[in-house]
């Protein structure tokens, strides 16, 4: 596996089992606006749940940041780090490719990612994501302007900026420059837009755009979480109108709407428009606290007193 010693798995592993046997693991996802720190903590969930099915996760909003927490198993980081690896080096070669709906959504942008996701998963520190994510003051160390410090501090020369998908306030220029990211934010915000959010096209007469749509875990658990990034992550498909953001949670859950998930939820949906010619540009980008309204909790709980 390409940047990934036996070495750092080893030490992340023995690290791992004595995290099992002290306290709960506590990590804090940095407050980063929106939809960047929704992205990261699904794409940081996503990662646990791989690298260790077994752990008890229990994620909760708090305020801007997700505080998540891991009992019960504890994590590989190393083999969390190689998931990593693994995941944004497919998701490359997918835009090389220029293949399926994602691709399409991020056509804008489709050769500027394929370069910056090139070694930048090698460079997060996923084995030293304890000390990273346990400061509060990590997303503060990020920001307008922060490109050369945190290339500094993280020793990589990619593309450190948070494009126009990933963070929309973010897409044009201020002051000090674009809005920059550390690679683990970076990476684990593309796991979570790849695995766990729904990417709706749409092309009326010469209109065209995207629609994303991910789920923000205000309360829940790791299986509940991992239903829920599935049935959002497998929905990509196009449309012959333009949808409004706030259907997004709708179309992407569709037929699943009745999945007996659990926890409190809300929804956080975004969406670009490409205009012919010109720069792609935000039209809506909507936190929702909808999800009960789809009836994912009270049909889990009718569902389950039928029984
Ligand atoms: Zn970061």
């Amino acid at each position: 596996m390409v940047g990934v010693s036996e070495r750092a798995r080893t030490r992340a592993r023995a690290e791992g089992v004595r995290a099992a046997r002290a306290e709960p693991l506590r990590l804090l996802v940095p407050p980063h606006p929106e939809p960047l720190s929704t992205l990261i903590a699904n794409g940081l969930i996503h990662l646990i749940g791989r690298a260790q099915p077994d752990a008890e996760v229990e994620v909760r909003r708090l305020g801007g940041a997700h505080a998540v927490e891991v009992r019960g198993a504890a994590v590989d980081w190393g083999e969390a780090h190689a998931l990593l690896i693994d995941e944004l080096s497919f998701v490359a070669r997918v835009l090389r490719e220029g293949c399926g709906a994602l691709a399409e959504a991020l056509a804008p942008w489709r050769q500027r990612l394929a370069s910056a996701l090139r070694g930048i998963a090698e460079v997060a520190p996923v084995e030293r994501i304890e000390g990273e994510y346990a400061d509060p003051e990590h997303a503060s160390k990020e920001g307008w302007g922060r490109r050369r410090e945190l290339q500094e501090r993280y020793g990589y020369g990619g593309a450190p900026t948070a494009l126009l998908f990933l963070a929309p306030w973010a897409g044009k220029r201020r002051g000090g420059g674009r809005y920059s990211v550390c690679p683990l934010c970076f990476s684990l915000a593309l796991a979570g837009l790849t695995r766990a959010t729904a990417v709706i096209t749409y092309r009326e007469g010469r209109a065209a755009g995207a629609v994303f749509a991910t789920p923000d875990p205000v309360s829940a658990g790791l299986i509940d979480a991992a239903q829920l990034q599935l049935a959002f992550g497998e929905a990509r498909f196009e449309l012959g109108r333009e949808p409004p953001a706030e259907a997004a949670p709708l179309l992407a859950l569709g037929g699943a709407a009745l999945l007996p998930v659990e926890g409190e939820w809300a929804v956080c949906a975004w969406k670009l428009e490409y205009p012919r010619g010109g720069s792609p540009r935000v039209k809506e980008l909507v936190r929702l606290r909808a999800l009960r309204q789809f009836s994912l909790r009270e049909g889990a709980r009718a569902s389950r007193s039928r029984r």
